[in-house]
Protein backbone atom coordinates (compact mmCIF):
# COMPACT_ATOMS: atom_id res chain seq x y z
CA UNK A 1 0.00 0.00 0.00
CA UNK A 2 1.55 3.24 -1.04
CA UNK A 3 0.90 5.68 2.55
CA UNK A 4 1.30 9.35 2.54
CA UNK A 5 4.15 10.74 3.20
CA UNK A 6 5.40 11.04 6.87
CA UNK A 7 4.71 14.43 8.28
CA UNK A 8 1.64 15.09 5.89
CA UNK A 9 -1.79 14.33 6.29
CA UNK A 10 -5.03 14.23 4.34
CA UNK A 11 -8.07 15.99 5.58
CA UNK A 12 -11.17 14.15 5.22
CA UNK A 13 -14.85 14.81 5.93
CA UNK A 14 -16.38 15.61 8.41
CA UNK A 15 -13.23 17.43 9.88
CA UNK A 16 -12.76 19.38 6.41
CA UNK A 17 -15.90 21.13 7.11
CA UNK A 18 -14.08 22.95 9.81
CA UNK A 19 -11.22 23.81 7.70
CA UNK A 20 -13.59 25.50 5.35
CA UNK A 21 -15.68 27.06 8.00
CA UNK A 22 -12.68 28.49 9.50
CA UNK A 23 -10.77 29.68 6.20
CA UNK A 24 -13.78 31.25 4.99
CA UNK A 25 -14.44 33.37 8.21
CA UNK A 26 -10.80 34.81 8.32
CA UNK A 27 -11.14 35.74 4.93
CA UNK A 28 -14.34 36.93 5.48
CA UNK A 29 -12.80 39.33 7.74
CA UNK A 30 -9.86 40.13 5.95
CA UNK A 31 -11.69 41.54 3.48
CA UNK A 32 -13.91 43.47 5.50
CA UNK A 33 -11.03 44.72 6.74
CA UNK A 34 -9.73 45.71 3.52
CA UNK A 35 -7.20 42.63 2.92
CA UNK A 36 -7.24 41.16 -0.43
CA UNK A 37 -6.06 37.83 -1.08
CA UNK A 38 -2.48 36.92 -2.19
CA UNK A 39 -1.69 33.70 -3.88
CA UNK A 40 2.34 33.16 -4.13
CA UNK A 41 3.66 30.02 -5.44
CA UNK A 42 4.62 26.83 -3.70
CA UNK A 43 8.00 26.67 -4.59
CA UNK A 44 10.52 29.22 -4.37
CA UNK A 45 13.89 30.35 -5.04
CA UNK A 46 16.25 28.75 -1.83
CA UNK A 47 18.07 32.55 -1.64
CA UNK A 48 14.48 34.36 -0.64
CA UNK A 49 14.69 32.45 2.17
CA UNK A 50 18.45 32.40 3.49
CA UNK A 51 18.18 36.07 2.69
CA UNK A 52 15.06 36.72 4.55
CA UNK A 53 14.54 34.34 6.94
CA UNK A 54 18.26 34.18 8.25
CA UNK A 55 20.89 31.85 7.70
CA UNK A 56 21.61 30.72 11.46
CA UNK A 57 18.03 30.22 12.01
CA UNK A 58 16.87 26.48 12.83
CA UNK A 59 14.41 27.09 10.10
CA UNK A 60 17.08 27.60 7.25
CA UNK A 61 19.90 25.39 8.35
CA UNK A 62 17.65 22.12 9.59
CA UNK A 63 13.91 22.51 8.27
CA UNK A 64 13.88 23.54 4.57
CA UNK A 65 12.85 21.12 1.61
CA UNK A 66 15.70 21.85 -0.68
CA UNK A 67 15.84 20.74 -3.95
CA UNK A 68 17.80 21.36 -7.19
CA UNK A 69 15.28 21.14 -10.22
CA UNK A 70 16.47 19.67 -13.56
CA UNK A 71 18.33 22.90 -14.60
CA UNK A 72 20.55 22.76 -11.13
CA UNK A 73 18.33 25.77 -9.48
CA UNK A 74 17.87 25.63 -5.70
CA UNK A 75 14.69 25.96 -5.08
CA UNK A 76 12.41 25.35 -1.49
CA UNK A 77 9.17 24.21 -0.86
CA UNK A 78 8.25 27.31 0.96
CA UNK A 79 8.54 27.58 4.97
CA UNK A 80 6.62 30.64 5.88
CA UNK A 81 4.79 32.79 3.95
CA UNK A 82 6.15 36.54 4.86
CA UNK A 83 9.36 36.70 2.50
CA UNK A 84 6.74 35.45 -0.47
CA UNK A 85 4.63 38.12 0.04
CA UNK A 86 7.27 40.41 0.39
CA UNK A 87 9.22 39.06 -2.43
CA UNK A 88 5.51 39.64 -4.89
CA UNK A 89 5.28 43.28 -3.32
CA UNK A 90 9.18 43.76 -4.53
CA UNK A 91 8.77 42.00 -8.40
CA UNK A 92 5.12 43.82 -9.03
CA UNK A 93 6.13 47.08 -7.81
CA UNK A 94 3.50 47.32 -5.19
CA UNK A 95 5.22 50.47 -3.98
CA UNK A 96 3.98 52.14 -6.75
CA UNK A 97 0.27 51.81 -5.68
CA UNK A 98 -1.79 53.47 -3.01
CA UNK A 99 -0.09 52.19 0.24
CA UNK A 100 -0.75 50.13 2.44
CA UNK A 101 -0.70 46.69 0.36
CA UNK A 102 -2.99 44.50 2.23
CA UNK A 103 -2.71 41.17 2.01
CA UNK A 104 -3.92 37.93 3.36
CA UNK A 105 -3.11 34.08 2.25
CA UNK A 106 -3.78 30.92 3.61
CA UNK A 107 -1.93 28.02 2.43
CA UNK A 108 0.12 24.76 3.10
CA UNK A 109 3.78 25.52 4.30
CA UNK A 110 6.66 23.44 4.76
CA UNK A 111 9.52 22.06 7.22
CA UNK A 112 11.26 19.44 7.53
CA UNK A 113 10.80 18.77 11.49
CA UNK A 114 10.37 15.80 13.70
CA UNK A 115 6.49 14.96 13.84
CA UNK A 116 6.44 13.58 17.10
CA UNK A 117 7.05 17.49 18.22
CA UNK A 118 3.44 17.80 17.42
CA UNK A 119 4.14 19.94 13.93
CA UNK A 120 3.68 18.65 10.35
CA UNK A 121 5.90 18.80 7.73
CA UNK A 122 2.98 20.20 5.37
CA UNK A 123 1.07 22.52 7.71
CA UNK A 124 -1.24 25.04 6.72
CA UNK A 125 -1.48 28.95 8.24
CA UNK A 126 -3.24 31.93 7.42
CA UNK A 127 -1.77 34.83 7.74
CA UNK A 128 -2.06 38.95 6.79
CA UNK A 129 0.77 41.35 5.56
CA UNK A 130 0.49 44.84 5.74
CA UNK A 131 2.92 46.24 3.74
CA UNK A 132 3.66 50.27 3.33
CA UNK A 133 3.21 52.20 6.76
CA UNK A 134 5.14 52.44 9.87
CA UNK A 135 2.04 53.96 11.78
CA UNK A 136 1.42 52.14 15.28
CA UNK A 137 -2.23 52.04 13.86
CA UNK A 138 -1.21 49.45 11.42
CA UNK A 139 0.22 47.74 13.96
CA UNK A 140 -2.76 48.40 15.84
CA UNK A 141 -5.14 47.04 13.04
CA UNK A 142 -3.90 43.70 12.47
CA UNK A 143 -4.23 43.05 15.90
CA UNK A 144 -7.31 44.30 16.26
CA UNK A 145 -8.31 42.03 12.95
CA UNK A 146 -7.42 39.27 14.74
CA UNK A 147 -8.95 39.37 17.91
CA UNK A 148 -11.87 39.80 15.81
CA UNK A 149 -11.43 36.75 13.74
CA UNK A 150 -11.07 34.79 16.74
CA UNK A 151 -13.77 36.17 18.45
CA UNK A 152 -16.02 35.47 15.58
CA UNK A 153 -15.19 31.94 15.44
CA UNK A 154 -16.14 31.61 19.17
CA UNK A 155 -12.55 31.67 20.70
CA UNK A 156 -12.71 33.80 24.33
CA UNK A 157 -10.21 35.16 26.94
CA UNK A 158 -8.18 36.51 24.51
CA UNK A 159 -5.23 38.27 24.76
CA UNK A 160 -2.30 39.67 23.61
CA UNK A 161 1.61 39.46 24.38
CA UNK A 162 3.43 42.15 23.58
CA UNK A 163 7.23 43.13 23.49
CA UNK A 164 9.27 46.11 21.23
CA UNK A 165 12.58 44.89 20.10
CA UNK A 166 13.48 48.16 18.49
CA UNK A 167 15.51 48.92 15.63
CA UNK A 168 18.73 49.41 14.29
CA UNK A 169 19.48 52.25 15.95
CA UNK A 170 19.03 51.44 19.77
CA UNK A 171 18.90 47.36 19.09
CA UNK A 172 22.84 47.30 19.13
CA UNK A 173 22.89 48.88 22.54
CA UNK A 174 20.66 46.31 23.92
CA UNK A 175 22.28 43.37 22.22
CA UNK A 176 25.58 44.36 23.97
CA UNK A 177 23.75 44.95 27.16
CA UNK A 178 22.45 41.57 27.14
CA UNK A 179 25.46 39.72 25.96
CA UNK A 180 27.46 41.23 28.94
CA UNK A 181 24.83 40.44 31.34
CA UNK A 182 24.90 36.73 29.19
CA UNK A 183 28.54 36.71 29.69
CA UNK A 184 28.16 36.26 33.78
CA UNK A 185 26.23 33.44 33.22
CA UNK A 186 27.37 31.36 30.34
CA UNK A 187 27.87 28.42 32.65
CA UNK A 188 24.09 28.13 33.24
CA UNK A 189 23.16 28.16 29.18
CA UNK A 190 22.38 25.19 27.19
CA UNK A 191 24.92 24.66 24.44
CA UNK A 192 22.80 26.24 21.60
CA UNK A 193 22.82 29.51 23.68
CA UNK A 194 26.53 29.63 24.16
CA UNK A 195 26.59 30.04 20.36
CA UNK A 196 23.48 32.51 20.12
CA UNK A 197 24.95 34.50 23.08
CA UNK A 198 27.33 35.44 20.71
CA UNK A 199 25.77 35.55 17.36
CA UNK A 200 22.04 36.45 18.25
CA UNK A 201 21.35 37.02 22.31
CA UNK A 202 17.93 37.70 21.69
CA UNK A 203 16.94 34.33 20.61
CA UNK A 204 18.06 33.22 24.26
CA UNK A 205 14.81 35.18 25.51
CA UNK A 206 12.93 32.56 23.89
CA UNK A 207 14.96 29.25 24.60
CA UNK A 208 12.88 26.67 26.48
CA UNK A 209 15.88 25.20 27.99
CA UNK A 210 16.84 28.24 30.52
CA UNK A 211 15.73 28.82 33.86
CA UNK A 212 12.95 31.41 34.04
CA UNK A 213 14.16 33.46 36.73
CA UNK A 214 17.46 33.76 35.14
CA UNK A 215 16.02 34.98 31.95
CA UNK A 216 13.72 37.40 34.05
CA UNK A 217 16.41 39.00 35.22
CA UNK A 218 18.20 39.61 32.01
CA UNK A 219 18.51 43.14 30.67
CA UNK A 220 14.52 44.11 28.92
CA UNK A 221 14.49 45.62 24.99
CA UNK A 222 12.22 48.22 26.47
CA UNK A 223 14.32 49.96 28.41
CA UNK A 224 16.99 50.18 25.65
CA UNK A 225 14.30 51.74 23.17
CA UNK A 226 15.44 55.03 20.96
CA UNK A 227 12.90 57.69 21.22
CA UNK A 228 10.86 57.15 17.74
CA UNK A 229 10.90 53.08 19.02
CA UNK A 230 9.62 53.88 22.64
CA UNK A 231 6.96 56.72 20.68
CA UNK A 232 5.81 53.87 18.64
CA UNK A 233 5.38 51.25 21.24
CA UNK A 234 3.40 53.45 23.76
CA UNK A 235 1.42 54.52 21.14
CA UNK A 236 0.24 50.89 19.94
CA UNK A 237 -0.48 49.89 23.54
CA UNK A 238 -2.26 53.15 24.26
CA UNK A 239 -4.47 52.08 21.05
CA UNK A 240 -4.91 48.37 22.57
CA UNK A 241 -6.25 50.23 25.48
CA UNK A 242 -8.99 51.94 23.50
CA UNK A 243 -9.73 49.42 21.60
CA UNK A 244 -10.33 47.28 24.93
CA UNK A 245 -7.77 44.84 23.68
CA UNK A 246 -5.95 43.20 26.58
CA UNK A 247 -2.52 42.60 26.50
CA UNK A 248 0.54 41.81 28.67
CA UNK A 249 4.01 43.35 28.32
CA UNK A 250 6.60 40.23 27.58
CA UNK A 251 9.99 41.10 27.34
CA UNK A 252 11.19 37.58 26.55
CA UNK A 253 9.14 37.80 23.35
CA UNK A 254 11.61 37.96 20.53
CA UNK A 255 10.27 35.58 17.89
CA UNK A 256 12.55 33.28 16.28
CA UNK A 257 12.76 35.62 13.09
CA UNK A 258 15.46 37.62 12.27
CA UNK A 259 13.32 39.89 9.92
CA UNK A 260 11.34 41.39 12.92
CA UNK A 261 11.58 44.97 14.36
CA UNK A 262 10.29 46.84 17.17
CA UNK A 263 6.24 45.20 17.45
CA UNK A 264 6.62 41.37 18.07
CA UNK A 265 3.50 39.89 19.42
CA UNK A 266 1.67 36.59 19.88
CA UNK A 267 -2.18 36.19 20.77
CA UNK A 268 -2.97 33.37 23.71
CA UNK A 269 -6.27 32.19 24.68
CA UNK A 270 -6.25 31.76 28.68
CA UNK A 271 -8.22 28.70 27.62
CA UNK A 272 -5.75 27.07 26.37
CA UNK A 273 -2.80 27.33 29.15
CA UNK A 274 0.00 29.98 29.23
CA UNK A 275 2.00 28.36 26.77
CA UNK A 276 -0.38 28.27 24.15
CA UNK A 277 0.34 31.06 21.46
CA UNK A 278 -2.59 30.68 18.87
CA UNK A 279 -0.60 32.76 15.99
CA UNK A 280 2.39 35.00 16.55
CA UNK A 281 3.80 38.11 14.21
CA UNK A 282 4.97 41.55 14.35
CA UNK A 283 6.92 44.34 12.23
CA UNK A 284 9.80 43.91 9.75
CA UNK A 285 10.36 46.86 8.48
CA UNK A 286 13.33 46.08 7.07
CA UNK A 287 12.57 43.25 5.32
CA UNK A 288 11.99 44.52 2.01
CA UNK A 289 15.07 46.91 1.78
CA UNK A 290 17.26 43.94 2.55
CA UNK A 291 15.16 41.56 -0.28
CA UNK A 292 16.32 44.43 -2.85
CA UNK A 293 13.09 46.49 -2.44
CA UNK A 294 13.14 50.09 -1.74
CA UNK A 295 12.98 50.52 1.79
CA UNK A 296 9.16 49.64 3.22
CA UNK A 297 7.83 49.31 6.70
CA UNK A 298 5.41 46.16 6.89
CA UNK A 299 3.97 44.36 9.56
CA UNK A 300 1.48 40.88 9.38
CA UNK A 301 1.39 37.66 11.35
CA UNK A 302 0.62 34.04 10.74
CA UNK A 303 -1.61 31.43 12.39
CA UNK A 304 -0.97 27.52 12.56
CA UNK A 305 -4.61 26.46 11.07
CA UNK A 306 -3.77 22.93 12.56
CA UNK A 307 -3.75 24.25 15.83
CA UNK A 308 -6.74 26.47 15.95
CA UNK A 309 -8.96 23.90 13.80
CA UNK A 310 -8.06 21.10 16.61
CA UNK A 311 -8.60 23.84 19.71
CA UNK A 312 -11.80 24.33 17.96
CA UNK A 313 -13.10 21.15 17.53
CA UNK A 314 -12.31 20.51 20.98
CA UNK A 315 -13.93 23.55 22.84
CA UNK A 316 -17.05 22.74 20.67
CA UNK A 317 -17.57 19.23 19.53
CA UNK A 318 -20.86 20.68 18.35
CA UNK A 319 -19.37 22.52 15.56
CA UNK A 320 -19.37 19.96 13.10
CA UNK A 321 -22.13 18.98 13.32
CA UNK A 322 -23.76 22.70 12.57
CA UNK A 323 -21.49 22.73 9.73
CA UNK A 324 -22.96 19.78 8.12
CA UNK A 325 -25.96 20.31 5.63
CA UNK A 326 -28.33 17.97 5.25
CA UNK A 327 -28.30 15.13 2.62
CA UNK A 328 -31.86 14.39 -0.04
CA UNK A 329 -31.11 11.25 -2.04
CA UNK A 330 -33.53 11.03 -5.56
CA UNK A 331 -34.55 7.51 -5.82
CA UNK A 332 -36.10 7.03 -9.27
CA UNK A 333 -37.00 4.57 -12.01
CA UNK A 334 -35.03 4.14 -15.18
CA UNK A 335 -37.76 6.50 -17.16
CA UNK A 336 -37.98 9.13 -14.33
CA UNK A 337 -33.42 9.71 -14.70
CA UNK A 338 -33.80 12.66 -16.60
CA UNK A 339 -36.51 14.41 -13.88
CA UNK A 340 -33.89 13.53 -11.74
CA UNK A 341 -31.21 14.73 -12.80
CA UNK A 342 -33.73 18.02 -13.53
CA UNK A 343 -35.16 17.82 -10.15
CA UNK A 344 -31.22 17.98 -8.40
CA UNK A 345 -30.55 20.80 -10.50
CA UNK A 346 -33.67 23.07 -9.36
CA UNK A 347 -32.29 22.40 -5.85
CA UNK A 348 -29.25 23.93 -6.26
CA UNK A 349 -28.80 26.90 -3.45
CA UNK A 350 -30.97 25.32 -1.17
CA UNK A 351 -28.72 24.17 0.78
CA UNK A 352 -29.08 20.24 0.79
CA UNK A 353 -26.42 18.25 -0.60
CA UNK A 354 -28.71 15.59 -2.98
CA UNK A 355 -27.38 12.11 -4.75
CA UNK A 356 -29.31 11.29 -7.46
CA UNK A 357 -29.31 7.13 -7.58
CA UNK A 358 -27.32 5.84 -9.98
CA UNK A 359 -27.71 2.47 -10.20
CA UNK A 360 -31.44 2.10 -11.48
CA UNK A 361 -32.28 -0.66 -9.28
CA UNK A 362 -35.46 -1.35 -7.08
CA UNK A 363 -37.19 1.33 -5.41
CA UNK A 364 -35.97 -1.11 -2.09
CA UNK A 365 -32.42 -1.17 -2.68
CA UNK A 366 -32.47 2.50 -4.06
CA UNK A 367 -33.95 3.41 0.06
CA UNK A 368 -31.42 1.57 2.07
CA UNK A 369 -28.73 3.33 0.25
CA UNK A 370 -30.33 6.25 0.68
CA UNK A 371 -30.53 5.23 4.60
CA UNK A 372 -26.85 4.46 4.42
CA UNK A 373 -25.25 7.66 3.10
CA UNK A 374 -27.56 9.13 5.34
CA UNK A 375 -30.07 11.12 4.01
CA UNK A 376 -33.03 12.79 5.52
CA UNK A 377 -35.38 12.95 2.73
CA UNK A 378 -35.53 10.72 0.03
CA UNK A 379 -37.49 12.33 -3.37
CA UNK A 380 -39.05 9.48 -4.88
CA UNK A 381 -39.72 9.35 -9.04
CA UNK A 382 -41.99 6.97 -10.48
CA UNK A 383 -44.16 6.11 -12.60
CA UNK A 384 -47.46 7.63 -11.22
CA UNK A 385 -44.82 11.53 -10.08
CA UNK A 386 -44.48 11.80 -13.93
CA UNK A 387 -47.27 11.22 -14.70
CA UNK A 388 -48.82 13.69 -12.19
CA UNK A 389 -45.44 16.02 -12.33
CA UNK A 390 -45.09 15.30 -8.69
CA UNK A 391 -42.32 14.12 -6.30
CA UNK A 392 -42.85 11.66 -3.12
CA UNK A 393 -40.95 12.77 -0.40
CA UNK A 394 -40.41 10.39 1.96
CA UNK A 395 -38.83 11.02 5.85
CA UNK A 396 -36.45 8.64 5.60
CA UNK A 397 -36.67 9.17 10.56
CA UNK A 398 -40.36 8.98 10.40
CA UNK A 399 -41.56 7.38 7.23
CA UNK A 400 -44.15 9.59 6.80
CA UNK A 401 -44.54 10.54 3.28
CA UNK A 402 -46.30 13.55 1.25
CA UNK A 403 -46.77 14.53 -2.30
CA UNK A 404 -45.63 17.45 -3.16
CA UNK A 405 -46.04 19.31 -7.30
CA UNK A 406 -41.95 18.85 -8.64
CA UNK A 407 -42.13 22.85 -8.88
CA UNK A 408 -42.46 23.16 -5.46
CA UNK A 409 -39.62 20.47 -3.57
CA UNK A 410 -37.03 23.51 -3.31
CA UNK A 411 -39.74 25.41 -1.31
CA UNK A 412 -40.11 22.19 0.80
CA UNK A 413 -36.50 21.73 1.24
CA UNK A 414 -36.29 25.27 2.35
CA UNK A 415 -38.99 24.80 4.80
CA UNK A 416 -37.62 21.32 6.18
CA UNK A 417 -34.27 23.36 6.52
CA UNK A 418 -36.13 26.57 8.61
CA UNK A 419 -37.71 23.63 10.93
CA UNK A 420 -34.52 21.95 11.77
CA UNK A 421 -32.74 25.02 12.78
ZN1 LIG B 1 19.11 27.83 25.64
ZN1 LIG C 1 14.82 52.34 18.04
Amino acid sequence: MIKSVKGTSDILAPEVLLWQYVEKTMAAVAKEYGYEEIRTPTIETEELFTTSVGEGTDIVEKEMYTFPDKKGRHLVLRPEGTAAACRAYIEHQMNLQPSPSKFYYAGSFFRYEQPQSGRKREFHSFGVEAIGESSPLQDAEVIDMVMTMLTHLGLSHLSVDINSIGDDSCRPAYKAALRSALETHVDELCSDCKRRMVENPLRVLDCKREDPLLLDSLPKSTDYLCPDCEDHYHSLLATLNTLGIPYRQNHRLVRGLDYYTRTVFEVVSEDLGAQNALLGGGRYDYLIRHLGGPATPAVGWGLGLERLISVLAARTPELIGSLTIPRAYVVHSSAATTAAFELRRTLAGKGWAVDVDVREDGFGKQLARASRRGARLALILGEDELSSATCTIKDLASGSQSSVLLTDVGAFLSTALLQEK
